[in-house]
């Protein structure tokens, strides 16, 4: 079956052919995917791709990783949804408080958006309080609460947030001000990462501010940990920036690929996480919790965090030459492990939408509006074939300007 009758096929019994975030994003991208092994892809017609995109971030070791795969046979040979959880839910749970700085308990779901969801439920119930603060632009997840698109949401589910400017701590103070004693929580990312601008890290000073601002007020510094935990850090993403969050919210890359999601939390949130009543038919499920506690010995063992920044920045070094040898003006931004390629004066995209498409064709698999993912898996040969396919799609937009 090609990727063309797919296509058409789901037209008729799935809205709009396909939805959210695997829509495929552009023109020439496939639609339906085959396999993947390591750091390549297959297309339901035998393409094969050096994926940069990692499932949009889930797989953080490389696809099918050996020893996260053969823990989820042993486990899947035992039971997976079962009427209770297994022991490994008590694992893992150990695993995350050991691992991650802040943690002093874990809960688990399935996806981001139910993580991100906990944490503004635990924070609201710990502190009686309705108000959040979260970054204009950010993204969260897709519940009415947060989801970019207003098809389908009232003003009702938006009613409590508050809404500040990332790295502008001036912005977060007026905010907090205007919500007074009715904050809950503020919700951040570990560094602005929305989809289609510049990414842009940290200033320490603002994290600094935030932690301060929940301090003063007795609310909850919520970090949204989904996209960047365990990329970047092997703990939460802003141990490093020395800021501990009160409660963190955990999808993507923790089980390889798998689906689960985590809330972490400090003991002084421990009675609203008791308290709330937060449940899913699958987010006990065993399997995704075995493949967490196996993802997360490999990323130690091979020390995967260090090999993908230095592999993001070879990736880095390589691009930016060659967008200076194409006398093209760009964009890097954010980590080497998770970048993004803006050209200048490319507000529509356009020329990012050429770029990525010659990319496809010369066999790398990466996104004109969504950050990039570095893979553990990633080779020399992987890099290098990235890095010819990256070079031919410089050309045709240098090719595609002067037309
Ligand atoms: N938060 C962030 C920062 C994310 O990147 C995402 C997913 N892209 C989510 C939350 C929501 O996660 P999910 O799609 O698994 O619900």
């Amino acid at each position: 079956m090609t990727d063309q009758e797919l296509r058409e096929r789901a037209r008729a019994v799935i809205p709009g052919g396909m939805y959210g975030h695997q829509a495929a994003p552009g023109a020439g991208y496939p639609q339906f995917m085959r396999a993947g092994r390591g750091a390549r892809v297959w297309d339901v017609d035998g393409n094969e791709y050096v994926d940069l995109m990692c499932s949009y971030g889930p797989v953080v070791l490389g696809h099918r990783h050996p020893a996260v795969e053969a823990a989820v046979a042993e486990q899947a040979r035992l039971g997976d949804c079962q009427n209770g959880p297994g022991p490994v839910v008590v694992d893992l749970a150990e695993l995350l408080v050991r691992t991650v700085r802040h943690a002093d308990w874990a809960m688990f779901a399935k996806n981001g958006t139910d993580a991100t969801t906990m944490c503004c439920t635990i924070a609201r119930a710990q502190t009686g309080r309705n108000k959040i603060l979260v970054a204009r632009g950010a993204y969260h997840g897709s519940a009415p609460w947060c989801t970019p698109r207003p098809a389908g949401v009232t003003p009702e589910d938006r009613a409590n947030l508050g809404y500040y400017t990332f790295n502008d701590l001036a912005t977060a103070q007026e905010a907090a001000a205007l919500a007074g004693h009715d904050l809950a929580a503020i919700l951040v990312s570990p560094f602005k990462h929305d989809a289609g601008f510049d990414q842009e890290l940290v200033d320490p000073a603002f994290a600094r501010g935030l932690r301060a601002l929940c301090d003063a007020a007795g609310a909850a510094l919520i970090l949204d940990d989904v996209r960047c935990g365990f990329r970047l850090h092997l703990g939460s993403s802003w141990e490093p920036v020395g800021i501990d969050p009160d409660l963190s919210a955990w999808s993507k890359a923790i089980a390889n690929g798998h689906p689960l999601a985590a809330v972490l939390g400090n003991d002084a949130f421990r009675d609203g996480a008791q308290r709330v009543f937060v449940t899913g038919s699958f987010w006990f499920s065993a399997v995704p919790m075995a493949a967490a506690v196996a993802t997360i010995g490999a990323l130690r063992d091979e020390q995967a965090i260090p090999a993908m920044h230095r592999t993001g920045i070879q990736l880095r070094d390589g691009i930016l030459a060659q967008a200076r040898s194409w006398d093209l003006a760009v964009t890097y931004t954010g980590p080497p492990a998770m970048p993004y390629l803006t050209f200048a004066g490319d507000q529509d995209h356009e020329l990012a939408a050429v770029f990525t498409a010659q990319a496809l064709r010369g066999g790398a698999y990466l996104h004109p509006r969504h950050n990039w993912f570095v893979s553990a898996a990633m080779t020399g040969d992987d890099l290098a074939l990235l890095l010819t396919a990256t070079d031919q799609a410089f050309a045709a937009v240098r090719k595609h300007r002067s037309d």
